[in-house]
């Protein structure tokens, strides 16, 4: 699906950079590019695709409304290192 605005390609999730959240990408669309969960504009939307490639392990189809962090274990990381 595409972005309203942006050059951006959405899978069947998108993912929110707000509250880190993940809906379908319909269901932003249905809420007119409104984050479902915290209604976040449409500027905050990032593919899942895009946030799977930065985390390890981060599932193909991701559970609907779950937080998937941008830097899950970041804290623990900088004190390991
Ligand atoms: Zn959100």
């Amino acid at each position: 699906m595409e972005h309203p605005f942006l050059d951006l390609n959405l899978g069947e999730f998108s993912w929110c950079l707000h509250c880190e959240r993940v809906h379908k990408t319909a269901s932003w669309q249905a809420k007119d590019w409104e984050c479902p969960a915290c209604g976040a504009g449409a500027l905050d939307v990032r593919p899942w695709e895009e946030v799977r490639g930065l985390v390890e392990g981060y599932p193909e189809r991701p559970e609907e409304g779950k937080y998937y962090l941008q830097y899950p274990g970041e804290s623990a990381q900088a004190a390991g290192a």
